[in-house]
C-alpha cells in the first residue's frame, strides 16, 4: 500500500487513477494550488475548493482510491491582494469540512511581503483549527526560503511535527530534519529531484520524517512517481520498512494528525460502485460497464513494481 500525499488530480485523467490504483496507491492528498490561469474572482476559488471536497473526492472513490485535500491560498495568488482578502474570508468555511487534512499548500513563491502576510495569516488559521500545515517551498532561492518558512512557523507557535515542508532537495533536507519538521520530496520526471537522487537521500538520512510525493499536476509530471521510487528503493537495497515509512506511513502519521485520515478508511472501504453518481454525474460514458466490488492489486509492495 502506498500514499501519494501531494498530487493535483483535478488536472489528471481517469487513466491515471486506474494506473495509480494498480500500482498500489490507496490514498492521496490533493493540495489547493494555482491552476496556471490566474483567477480573477473569489467565486472561482470557492468552486475549486468545493470540487476538492466534493467532485474530485467522488471521482477518486470510483477508482478505489481515498481522496483527501488541504485547503489554502497559494503563494502565487497571494500577490493579488484584493482577491487574497476575499479568499481569506472563504477559508474558514472549507478547512473544517470532511476529508480536509491540513492547510496548504501555502508558503513562499517569490518571497514578497504579500506572500509573507498571507502565509502568516493562514498559519494562525491552522493553529486555530488544529490542522497540519503543508508548506510549498520556493523554486528560486530555495534554501533561504525554506529556512524562513520554518522560522515563521516557529514564530507563530506551530509545532514542527504539525508542518510538512515540501519540495526539499539535498541542500535543504538536513536543516528541515534537524529542526524536527517533516521533509517531503517531489519526484519530477527527468528533472531536479529524480528518483535516483531520492534513493541516495534515504540511504544517507534514513526514513525518519521523510516523505515521497509526485506533485503531479497540469505540467510535465508523473502520477506514478511514488510507486516508481518505491520500486527503485527496493531494487537498490533499501529495506522494505524504510520504503513503507517514506512512501506510506509517514504521510499517514503527519496528515493523520488532522483526525480526518485513518488507515481503516482504505482497509475497510475501498469497494467501488461505478453506478454511483455525484450531482447526477457519473464517470462512465454511454454503454460502458460499471465496475462494482473490490478493486486493487495482486498483493504486497513487491508485486506492484512498476517502471
Ligand atoms: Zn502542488
Amino acid at each position: 500500500m502506498l500514499i501519494d500525499p501531494h498530487i493535483h488530480m483535478t488536472s489528471r485523467t481517469t487513466d491515471d487513477y486506474e494506473r495509480m490504483r494498480q500500482a498500489g496507491i490507496v490514498a492521496i492528498i490533493e493540495p489547493a494550488f494555482w491552476l496556471g490561469q490566474p483567477r480573477t474572482e473569489v467565486g472561482s476559488f470557492k468552486d475549486y475548493f468545493s470540487s476538492l471536497v466534493g467532485w474530485e473526492r467522488f471521482r477518486a472513490s470510483q477508482f478505489g482510491i481515498k481522496h483527501y485535500c488541504t485547503i489554502g491560498l497559494n503563494s502565487k495568488e497571494a500577490n493579488n491582494e484584493a482577491l487574497a482578502e476575499q479568499v481569506m474570508e472563504l477559508l474558514p468555511l472549507f478547512v473544517c469540512k470532511e476529508g480536509v487534512v491540513g492547510v496548504g499548500e501555502i508558503g513562499y513563491d517569490d518571497q514578497t511581503p504579500a506572500e509573507d502576510r498571507y502565509f502568516r495569516a493562514q498559519l494562525e488559521l491552522a493553529k486555530e483549527v488544529n490542522l497540519p500545515v503543508q508548506v510549498h517551498t520556493p523554486h528560486r532561492d530555495k534554501k533561504a526560503g525554506t529556512i524562513t518558512s520554518m522560522e515563521v512557523c516557529l514564530e507563530h507557535g506551530i509545532a514542527p511535527d504539525m508542518v510538512v515542508i515540501d519540495h526539499n532537495n539535498e541542500e535543504t533536507v538536513k536543516d528541515v530534519l534537524d529542526r524536527g519538521f517533516w521533509a517531503a520530496f517531489t519526484i519530477y520526471p527527468n528533472s531536479k529531484m529524480g528518483n535516483e537522487r531520492m534513493v541516495e537521500i534515504v540511504k544517507k538520512y534514513g526514513s525518519e520524517r521523510i516523505i515521497v510525493n509526485s506533485s503531479a499536476d497540469w505540467g510535465v509530471s508523473d502520477p506514478l512517481s511514488v510507486p516508481k521510487t518505491a520500486s527503485l528503493m527496493l531494487e537498490r537495497g533499501i529495506s522494505i520498512e524504510d520504503v513503507r515509512k517514506t512512501c506510506y506511513q509517514n504521510a499517514l502519521d503527519s496528515f493523520g494528525k488532522s483526525g480526518q485520515m485513518h488507515e481503516s478508511d482504505w482497509l475497510e472501504g475501498t469497494d467501488v460502485d461505478q453506478r454511483e453518481k455525484f450531482s447526477d454525474n457519473s464517470v462512465l460514458r454511454g454503454g460502458q460497464t460499471p465496475v462494482v466490488g473490490a478493486v486493487g492489486t495482486s498483493g504486497g509492495l513487491e508485486s506492484n513494481i512498476v517502471r
